[in-house]
């Protein structure tokens, strides 16, 4: 008999051979555009703190000020003694900022969408996601039990077929802003191919809220659409608001139910009151300071054009998520590598995360870049570039 998982350490060098390794580069300063790596100060370009939030003096203050009100652990889940004043009044904030009758707090997005898929469907039912989605929105819906289909990506017309054969409740479940990809879900047609079969629709905003939006509601608020065209809303903390934690808004039924039935809700720690102090404090930031906003989309544009003109291949992104499309997994590795020679930290995405031969750098903006930012990582990646060929 062989020895118990022995096929672990081939399978890392199998791992290594194919370009896929992943490691970590340890960061010893707070987040922001310059990051210190290895006691050297670079210019960071993976982000997902779009707005420049997570190391903003008000939000820190929220944050300190909420530990000295409720210490550090919350003690319990939600349920038990963990649901504090903050959270309270963090879900009455988001709820009235999404436009959705109730929210409920999770303890991250990865879970909120575990949890929501599952409570909401099982055996009998049908989820059709999006083949680009996150991989915690596959992973709910593989969890639940019910029929799981992929459709073609942003296609509401291969969603339409399949919703036509499904048997029992249904639910559409789409990303709202890509994550790998930076292009928007085609949401009026999802949402009225949804209604038309009596299916609910589903849509994780990670990457639009705080960001899309006059506002910053995210992707609904660009469409426009009521919690009627989209009953389950989910967003996340860590990105745009810049702290940490999820949230899922919608009817008083759907969150009841999510308080009843989601086991990534009930049977887990809620996250420190601080912690939803200090996002209620960048909640305000969010609303108030649409600059930060304005200033992503001129950035964004600016590099989509400069990249345009160096004839690297841009993706039809119009977010603060640019990818450059490498297709080679070990070229896209070794070009990141030189721009953090260069000083820049853009990360090489790779498979499983993005499709086989779709390796691609994943370059993202932040309200706090300038234009001489993104004017010196142009011309860091002409000149790698030009020497790869
Ligand atoms: C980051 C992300 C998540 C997970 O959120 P966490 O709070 O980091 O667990 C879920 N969905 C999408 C689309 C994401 O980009």
């Amino acid at each position: 008999m062989a020895h118990p998982f022995s096929q672990l350490a081939p399978s890392l060098d199998d791992i290594a051979q194919q370009g896929l390794y992943r490691s970590r580069r340890i960061i010893e300063s707070p987040q922001g555009i310059n990051l210190e790596i290895d006691g050297k100060n670079i210019v960071n370009f993976c982000s997902n703190d779009y707005l420049g939030l997570a190391n903003h003096p008000d939000v820190l203050n929220a944050f300190k000020t909420g530990a000295d009100r409720y210490g550090v652990g919350s003690g319990s889940a939600h349920l038990i003694c963990g649901h504090s004043a903050a959270h309270h009044a963090l879900e009455e904030e988001l709820a009235a900022f999404t436009g959705r009758d109730r929210a409920l707090l999770f303890s991250t997005g990865y879970m909120a969408n575990i949890g929501v898929i599952s409570a909401l469907l099982g055996r009998g039912d049908a989820v059709f996601e999006d083949r680009l989605n996150h991989a915690s929105l596959l992973d709910g819906g593989l969890l639940s039990g019910a029929r799981f289909k992929r459709y073609a990506h942003a296609d509401a017309a291969d969603l339409s077929a399949n919703l036509e054969k499904a048997p029992g409740n249904k639910l559409v479940v789409t990303d709202g802003v890509f994550s790998m990809d930076g292009d928007f879900a085609p949401l009026n047609e999802l949402a009225t191919a949804a209604k038309k079969q009596g299916a609910w629709l589903m849509v994780d905003d990670a990457h639009g809220l705080g960001v899309i939006g006059e506002y910053g509601g995210g992707i609904v608020e660009h469409y426009g659409l009521s919690q009627d065209d989209v009953p389950v809303l989910m967003g996340t903390l860590g990105k745009g608001f810049g702290t940490f934690g999820a949230f899922v808004a919608g009817s008083e039924v759907l969150i009841e139910t999510l308080i009843q039935k989601a086991r990534t809700y009930v049977y887990t720690t809620a996250l420190p009151a601080a912690v939803a102090e200090a996002t209620r404090a960048s909640l305000k930031i969010v609303i108030a300071e649409s600059w930060r906003r304005d200033k992503l989309k001129k950035l964004s544009e600016r590099f989509r054009l400069g990249a345009e003109q160096l004839g690297l291949q841009v993706m039809a992104s119009s977010s603060a998520i640019q990818p450059i499309l490498i297709g080679d997994s070990q070229r896209a590795v070794d070009i990141s590598n030189a721009l953090l020679d260069a000083g820049f930290l853009v990360s090489a995405i790779r498979p499983p995360t993005v499709p086989q031969g779709s390796a691609r750098l994943r370059v993202t903006f932040s309200a706090l870049h300038e234009e001489q930012h993104v004017d010196r990582l142009l011309d860091a990646l002409a000149k790698i570039i030009a020497g790869c060929k």
